[in-house]
């Protein structure tokens, strides 16, 4: 049946600024969502002069189309719905190969406005914006943060493939633009795209599913280093290095691993490997076991579909980067006592990378040539980077350096175009640190001890590790009321980082901690893990004051719980890292295995493990 076209709308040309070198075809090798369902980015990084787009109004059902002239999708046709939403389903498909149309319809309900949709070109993306006032964070997104992310769910947000689009798209798929089938070919072999999207049956909860998309589907060694790629937009978190074997371990939120590359052991070299796994059902985990952990550097793709995971001595005379990109500007600004940004703003795509230490952050860009800071210097009010140095890398390139206290925080961002970077310092203040960071715990065993802080892991919108719809922050506080009631009856000063289903930064649990003088911490967690079968207990330390605690903890532990013993572990985790009284961190079992995570539930078994630990906190105070 014919749907029959009742007016046309608008059309766009838009030609915001032309290009030398323009390529011929606009090549979208993303979508992204912003965290409502109202902005919608089509990214590229193909350089064409201009873009044009037709969009027309259609009814039965409501709906505007787009049409972008000379354009080719990098992946296979998608659709996605929104539940309670005034846009209702946006598709997106190629329309037609010959000439290259990509058709994108946004099908929306009677509450609409369609004055208020608005499209935007930034560099070579395209933004649709609905009833939206102001563009939303100079079109940047976080690429590295300290904190652990919290997963931005969508509401009601349902994603399913358009077959019919799909079969329809194929069939009238009689060549055309090499380039477009080159293209079309190197995504559509996998196809499973948006099908392997991951549903969360979380029984009666909202249904969750990915806010910002990266689809890992390929891991390629390189000479001892990793090409982890795949489409989407990357993020990821503070690496950590775990010993025993020493391996160097981060987190990619909102991401999503092809099960043919999951948990699948890649050779770097003789004695090391890469793996790449489903962490939680929005997160990836990167596990590199490696003697040279320290020396890891993820480095951020000029089109930000790719991640190189570099070996520091083995990028020498690889090749990163097609193009040399100049800063064109550059920003050091104190914004208040606590934050400093620094930002640069480049000719050309850039090839990066961010790396904190205990005293520096050290920012690479490969492909550009360097700057004069000097020259900033004079007129610059931030005490965080007029400290800021560079030095030559090699074979090219240049190392920011700027020093920091180990209690800095940084989030780094990147613009969709990968032309702007964007540095943001947080320095806790001066007296916050010294109030921190007392003479650290003298005694390993205090007689005398009052104060025992309790740490329920997660808590508000960071709900923790989740199966089947029980979180595991429900479980974590569960498990530390009931020790704190056991603690409080032996007369010790109990305190509760929380006590309720809030949000707690892991900078403020430890903050509490030092406040309150705590004289032992423990941290209450549940584990997790991409397959259901493992199970058991593990107790981690990091402090050398703590590792009687953590032994004398565990061996309670696992004596009292029938589950397996996992093992004691040295663990570079936040909170037991800065605090300095003995800390111990507890995974009390497996949510995502079956038959622990139904035992979890029990309050025989949450009423076992706090007792266990109570009973390892006298063992160890020798008060039992
Ligand atoms: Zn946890």
């Amino acid at each position: 049946m014919l749907k029959k076209v009742l007016l046309i709308f608008f059309i766009f040309i838009i030609n915001l600024f032309s290009l030398a070198n323009a390529e011929e075809i606009l090549k979208i090798s993303s979508i992204n969502f912003d965290n409502s369902d109202n902005i919608i980015f089509l990214n590229s990084v193909s350089k064409v002069m201009y873009i044009n787009v037709k969009s027309m109004k259609l009814t039965n059902p409501d709906r505007i189309s787009f049409d972008i002239d000379n354009a080719v999708l990098t992946f296979p046709n998608a659709s996605w719905s929104f539940k309670n939403s005034v846009i209702k389903q946006v598709k997106l498909s190629q329309f037609t190969t010959n000439p290259n149309v990509v058709r994108m319809v946004i099908t929306y309900n009677k509450n609409f406005n369609v004055n208020k949709l608005k499209l935007y070109r930034i560099d070579n993306n395209l933004v649709f914006v609905y009833d939206k006032k102001l563009f939303p964070q100079n079109n940047l997104r976080s690429i590295y943060n300290d904190e652990k992310s919290v997963v931005n769910y969508y509401e009601y947000t349902q994603i399913t493939e358009d077959e019919k689009q799909a079969v329809l798209s194929q069939s009238s798929n009689q060549v055309k633009s090499p380039e477009a089938i080159e293209v079309q070919k190197a995504f559509n072999s996998k196809g499973q795209l948006v099908r392997q999207q991951p549903k969360i049956d979380t029984a009666g909860k909202k249904s969750e599913i990915l806010k910002s998309n990266f689809h890992v589907n390929r891991i390629d060694i390189k000479r001892g280093n990793a090409l982890i790629r795949g489409i989407g937009s990357i993020s990821v978190e503070s690496p950590f290095i775990v010993k025993e074997p020493t391996r160097y371990v981060f987190d990619m939120p909102n991401t999503y691993v092809s099960p043919e590359i999951r948990n699948k052991e890649y050779v770097l070299s003789e004695k090391e490997t890469i793996k790449i796994g489903q962490f939680e059902p929005t997160k990836a985990r990167v596990v590199v076991t490696s003697e040279d952990a320290e020396k890891f550097r993820p480095i951020y793709s000029y089109d930000s579909q790719s991640i190189f995971l570099a070996h520091d001595d083995r990028i020498l005379g690889m090749k990163l980067f097609d193009k040399t990109s100049a800063i064109y500007t550059y920003l050091a600004k104190k914004i208040d006592d606590t934050k400093d940004v620094l930002q640069f703003v480049f000719t050309e795509p850039v090839v990066h990378s961010v790396k904190k230490f205990d005293d520096k952050v050290e920012i690479n860009l490969y492909n550009s040539s360097g700057f004069n800071h000097e020259a900033y210097k004079k007129g610059l009010n931030s005490e965080v980077l007029s400290k800021l140095r560079t030095e030559q890398l090699k074979p090219s390139g240049i190392k920011v350096i700027i020093p920091i206290k180990s209690t800095t925080q940084l989030n780094y961002q990147e613009s969709f175009d990968n032309k702007q970077l964007r540095l943001t310092i947080f320095t806790p203040k001066e007296e916050e640190i010294k109030q921190s960071k007392p003479t650290p715990a003298v005694i390993t065993r205090n007689p005398n001890v009052r104060t025992i802080v309790i740490d329920a892991g997660h808590g508000g919108t960071d709900v923790g590790a989740t199966r089947e719809g029980y979180y595991e922050k429900d479980i974590t506080l569960d498990i530390a009321e009931r020790l704190e009631k056991i603690l409080k009856k032996k007369g010790f000063n109990v305190l509760m980082t929380r006590d309720k289903d809030i949000y707690v930064s892991l900078q403020d649990r430890v903050q509490y901690t030092e406040d309150n003088k705590g004289d032992l911490f423990v941290s209450i967690h549940v584990n997790s893990s991409v397959t259901p079968e493992g199970n058991g207990l593990e107790t981690h330390y990091y402090t050398p004051q703590s590792y009687d605690f953590a032994q004398i903890v565990h061996k309670e532990f696992v004596s009292a719980i029938d589950s397996k013993d996992r093992g004691l572990f040295k663990s570079k985790f936040y909170v037991i890292n800065h605090t300095t009284c003995p800390s111990i961190l507890v995974e009390t079992g497996f949510i995502s295995n079956p038959e622990e995570r139904k035992e979890l539930l029990t309050s025989s078994r949450k009423q076992k493990t706090a007792e266990a630990i109570a009973k390892g906190i006298l063992k160890y105070l020798g008060k039992d």
